[in-house]
């Protein structure tokens, strides 16, 4: 690898020019003036190059060196991940602080990983085995939780004529494979260029929910595992309990979480209440399964356009182990502010509200490495990432930019409303606007897995909202005496998959999270509570009295039930369906 090097002609915040760069590469890494800033390079004209500079740029100015490193911006991928808080570029923040005090320092070269701490390395593979790329040659066991499965990287394959067992640094050799030609050492330690995709070998279409106990997303709006969705959030509309929502209860083995530079208190707010959450599921800290990828806002706006794709890029590692990853990215408009600011500096032709027209593209790059794909390896494993994107759209106006082009590439859209919030009706996601593109395709799967009604009840339930919208219409014209006894209970069946459906605790022990089985138990409860009323109400029965039957009270009260007494639902249906009914036979 050659040093080459330039000098800067041009300073303009993180961006700047500099000569004499003819033999560098797009997206290398370089090594801006004496203090050793770390850029990256982002166009190249002649021998010139236009280079986004991850640290402040403030001091620098024209004739200073620009050194090139030969090499792309690249993550180390390896045990000790688990865990770990990083900066859009990998460096380890509390090592940065450490290193630098509060004010991170310029130029500093900290490792992402430690390079010194030995894992014990248990060995899957042995001498004699014929290996590909992608084949997990032994564990670590991380913490806890997650175990480390340690593949034979990209580009290595043949037969194994040494493996060890025991304590060794990321960097030491726990394996040799002859692949015909030479010796090749292996260790725990990968290197991967974030900007391009680790490779499996098929994609595949995304059939299973990802479970994430949250009934209006499980039960109207479901993700699929290896899916994309977006979840737009004006200011206080609950965007950040939703996101701690899907981090603690989704049921993927790892999440990543990247706060690309939301305002610098909300990512420092992150930073202090994850380490503290706990895995509901395990009881132990909910760090154990995540991993951070946070810019604290003295940091340049150039690095959250790193951050995602080192983001990604981690999550496709642990991918390849054969885990489900959840990856969220919050917030994609800030991200994509960044974008807009480094396209302004090159004075690139600006499209729309002076994004760059190259806008979509990116986003959909960074979506399109979400799924569920068949790994590489000989075991034919599969892992998935699911990709959850935060918009949040000044003044909460859709028509933006980025949340035009967002709504374009995802299959599933949480639409926070400002006005459900300002009801206090949480998770204030608008049934009337969201939907999902893989319900569809998972009606089966809930059918066959949880309850073979589960497509009919969630189908009436839609409906039922649907007709309550409506219905509000009449009713804001004519008033609410100008609607039938039907149409009476169907507002009254709406009301209450809101309230005693839709509406869910995120702060409630109880009711922060439902399993599948107790969302079908609540949703019959409710839909049945209506059909039987309507049958009534033809049987000549008075709405006001099958409004007012007793048992009906402990519908609200059913999302208090515990997962342990699920079967006192079915009994309180049991009861308000003999209520109901004996309202017929009284009258007839
Ligand atoms: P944003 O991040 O969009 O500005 P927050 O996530 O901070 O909004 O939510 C604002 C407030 O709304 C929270 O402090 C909380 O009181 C309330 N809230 C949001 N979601 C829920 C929920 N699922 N359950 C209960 N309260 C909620």
């Amino acid at each position: 690898m050659t040093e080459q090097k330039g000098k800067i002609i041009k300073v303009s915040g993180p961006l700047i020019v500099a000569e004499g760069m003819a033999d560098v590469k797009m997206y290398d890494v370089v090594r801006v003036s004496a203090n050793r800033l770390i850029g990256e390079v982002i166009e190249l004209r002649g021998d010139k190059a236009s280079i986004q500079v991850y640290e402040e740029t403030s001091m620098l100015g024209p004739g200073e060196e620009v050194v090139t490193t030969g090499a792309p911006l690249s993550v180390e991928l390896g045990p000790g991940l688990m865990e770990g808080i990083f900066d859009g570029i990998q460096r380890p923040l509390e090592k940065l602080v450490e290193a630098s005090g509060a004010r991170i320092g310029r130029g500093i070269d900290i490792p992402a990983l430690d390079h010194t701490k030995k894992w014990t390395f248990n060995p899957k593979a042995k001498v004699g085995d014929v290996v590909t790329a992608g084949d997990i040659i032994g564990t670590v066991q991380e913490n806890e939780i997650i175990e480390c499965r340690i593949m034979i990287p990209y580009g290595v394959s043949g037969k194994i004529v040494e493996i060890y067992s025991g304590d060794f640094t990321i960097d030491e050799t726990v394996a040799v494979v002859d692949n015909g030609k030479e010796k090749v050492n292996v260790t725990m330690l990968q290197k991967w260029a974030v900007r391009r995709g680790r490779p499996y070998s098929a994609k595949m279409s995304p059939s299973e929910p990802l479970v994430t106990g949250q009934r209006v997303i499980d039960t109207l709006f479901p993700i699929a595992r290896g899916g994309v969705a977006a979840v737009p959030g004006p200011f206080g509309s609950g965007k950040t309990v939703v996101q701690h929502q899907l981090a603690k209860w989704a049921d993927a083995d790892i999440i990543v979480y990247v706060g690309c530079g939301e305002r610098g208190n909300e990512m420092t707010d992150v930073l202090n209440e994850f380490p503290e959450l706990t895995d509901p599921h395990t009881g132990k800290p909910l760090m154990k399964r995540t991993v951070l990828i946070a810019n604290t806002s003295d940091m340049p706006v150039a690095a959250r356009e790193a951050s995602i794709y080192t983001g990604i890029t981690i999550a496709e590692y642990f991918r390849d182990m054969g885990y489900s990853v959840a990856i969220m990215a919050d917030s994609t408009s800030r991200w994509a502010e960044a974008l807009r600011e480094m396209s302004g500096r090159l004075e690139e032709m600006p499209g729309e509200e002076g994004y760059p027209a190259y806008l979509s593209a990116r986003l959909a790059e960074f979506y399109e490495r979400a799924g569920v794909v068949e790994l590489l390896g000989s075991d034919h494993r599969v892992g998935s990432i699911t990709a959850i994107g935060a918009v949040s759209p000044p003044g909460g106006d859709m028509s933006e930019p980025v949340s035009q082009a967002t709504l374009r590439i995802v299959k599933v859209f949480w639409g926070l409303s400002a006005s459900l919030a300002y009801k206090r009706h949480f998770p204030a996601i608008d049934w009337l606007t969201s939907y999902s593109l893989y319900s569809d395709r998972m009606e089966a799967w809930y059918d066959d897995n949880v309850d073979a009604e589960w497509t009919d009840y969630r189908r009436k339930a839609m409906q039922i909202l649907q007709e309550e919208a409506r219905l509000d219409e009449i009713v804001r014209l004519v008033g609410m005496d100008a609607l039938s006894p039907h149409d009476r209970l169907t507002m009254e069946c709406a009301k209450s998959v809101r309230e005693d459906y839709l509406h869910q605790n995120a702060f409630h022990e109880v009711d922060t999270y439902a399993s599948l089985a107790k969302q079908i138990k609540m949703l019959r409860l409710i839909i049945d509570w209506y059909e039987v009323s309507i049958n009534a109400l033809d049987g000549g029965a008075n709405v006001n009295e099958i409004l007012a039957v007793p048992a009906r009270d402990g519908i609200g009260r059913a999302k208090y039930i515990t997962e342990d007494e699920l079967e006192k639902i079915d009994e309180l249906g049991r009861m308000v369906k003999s209520q109901i009914s004996a309202l017929i036979k009284a009258e007839a």
